[in-house]
């Protein structure tokens, strides 16, 4: 019988004091304070993007299967609009901002500075592995700091592609890539911080927060969660569905802010079917499997665990599947019970469930009873619907017609709340998240 030693969580070469340390020192000489080296950093992260963009494509078509149209947009080109719109704004996003005194302090003016925090930690995960590593470190760039970088090591590929192009492209006594899987970030997450930044799911989000507390470190922690779609009676239910099965099958359904499942109210739920299957036949052809856009599932791990919820409803169309290739088509169940295994988790694949709900009242009393989304979706033409699910539902974002377009706004703030996290960024947000806002008073002596 074969025998294999466990990895433990300190099974690692990597001296992760030294590489904190390093970065420190660099630190502290101030250089990354200055606008200049921040330009010049995203300058070059910009030069990286662009010039190895085949490179990349390569990688990501190798850890994930993503087509080479999907992989520019959602995670190269995505990554080149936040520098490019952080650039553009980042002078008057530095500039210190006064502040209006209290009477009885006059005379004396006062300022709101943002300064560096120092060192900073991100850790990225496999689905969208350079967007959701290299997007957060435009934001510690902007800011003024030293970073680390942690890829996911279940997209090896283009982890190895970051590691070698960061180091050349970027100041390396200021960032770090540090590859590796539990027993590297374990290693990181002992060092002192001044801020983490995690995407990923909730049980390492724990692990990296409790990590975190040690040294007083404040976390973001980019999360996920079961992201409903509500449909409403009376809505175009065509247009709705071309634009669930685009937001849900991007990435073959491996995307946080995915549609999770429908959440339809009355006669919907049978009336959407035939527009589902449709939308995914006029997405992906009758072969989903021969379509160059189409994904695959990141392992045979989370191809067991997604191949295993088929079961949880009737199929409207998809439901083929290959070991082998980790191919899941684009499939959609109906009739699907609250209690099914596909409702119990977030599927964070190619598995769309459509729960029926009898009217609006069933539909917020079920999106409470959970944990709150990371986004919240919903079709309706009712100006009255909108206010309802805005004022009593709570969720990281409210998106009416176009499900995970919001991401796309960098002057959005992205992140979840509760079970979907903490923290936001993208834009400006990202900024306030990896700054220390310093308030400042002058008074004269006389
Ligand atoms: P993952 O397995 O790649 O893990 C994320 C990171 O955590 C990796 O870098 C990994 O090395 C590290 N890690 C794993 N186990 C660890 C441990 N025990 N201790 C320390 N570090 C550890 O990715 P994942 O968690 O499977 O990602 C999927 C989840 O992430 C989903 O829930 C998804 O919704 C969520 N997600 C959220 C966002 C967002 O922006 N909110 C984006 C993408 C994914």
């Amino acid at each position: 019988m074969a025998s294999h030693t466990p990895v433990t969580d300190t099974d690692t070469d990597l001296d992760a004091a030294a590489v904190v340390g390093r970065l420190r020192a660099t630190f502290a000489t101030r250089r990354t304070a200055s606008p200049a080296w921040r330009r010049a950093q995203l300058e070059a992260l910009r030069t990286l993007l662009t010039d190895h963009s085949d490179e990349l494509v390569a990688a990501l078509a190798a850890d994930l299967g993503k087509g080479p149209e999907e992989a520019y947009r959602t995670e190269i080109g995505f990554t080149l609009n936040e520098i490019g719109h952080t650039l553009d704004r980042l002078d008057d996003w530095l500039a210190p901002r006064p502040a209006e005194l209290p009477e009885r302090l006059l005379p004396a003016t006062a300022q709101v500075v943002r300064e560096p925090l120092g060192v900073v930690l991100v850790i990225a995960p496999w689905n969208y592995p350079l967007q959701l590593a290299l997007a957060p470190l435009v934001g510690a760039l902007a800011a003024g700091n030293c970073a680390v970088v942690k890829p996911s090591e279940l997209a090896p590929a283009t982890s190895a592609a970051m590691a070698r192009l960061l180091s050349r492209h970027l100041d390396a006594e200021a960032v770090a890539v540090v590859e590796g899987a539990v027993p590297e970030t374990t290693a990181l997450l002992a060092q002192r911080f001044d801020h983490i930044f995690y995407t990923g799911n909730g049980a390492v989000g724990r692990i990296v927060m409790a990590a975190a507390a040690r040294h007083l470190t404040p976390v973001t922690l980019e999360l996920g969660g079961k992201s409903p779609v509500v449909l409403d009676p009376g809505t175009d239910l065509a247009a709705a569905a071309r634009r669930i099965v685009t937001g849900k099958f991007l990435n073959a359904g491996q995307t946080c802010v995915a549609p999770d499942y429908v959440l339809a109210i009355g006669d919907t739920a049978r009336a959407i079917e035939p527009y589902l299957a449709e939308a995914v036949r006029d997405t992906y052809g009758a072969d989903p499997a021969g379509a160059g856009e189409y994904g695959r599932i990141v392992n045979e791990r989370h191809f067991d665990r997604l191949t295993a919820l088929l079961g949880s409803g009737r199929t409207v169309v998809g439901g083929a599947h290959d070991r082998a290739t980790r191919y899941l088509a684009p499939t959609v169940l109906a009739d699907v019970s609250p209690d099914a295994p596909v409702m119990q988790e977030e599927i964070f694949g190619p598995i769309l469930p459509i729960v029926p709900v009898p009217d609006l009242d069933a539909a917020i009393a079920f999106i409470n009873e959970r944990d709150k989304p990371l986004a919240l979706y919903a079709f309706t033409d009712s100006a009255a619907t909108k206010q309802r699910l805005l004022t009593e539902t709570s969720s990281g974002a409210l998106t009416f017609g176009l499900p995970v377009a919001h991401l796309t706004a960098p002057d959005l703030p992205f992140g979840g709340v509760g079970e979907s996290g903490m923290g936001r960024y993208h834009g400006e947000y990202s900024l306030d998240t990896f700054s220390h806002t310093k308030a400042v008073l002058d008074k004269p002596l006389v």
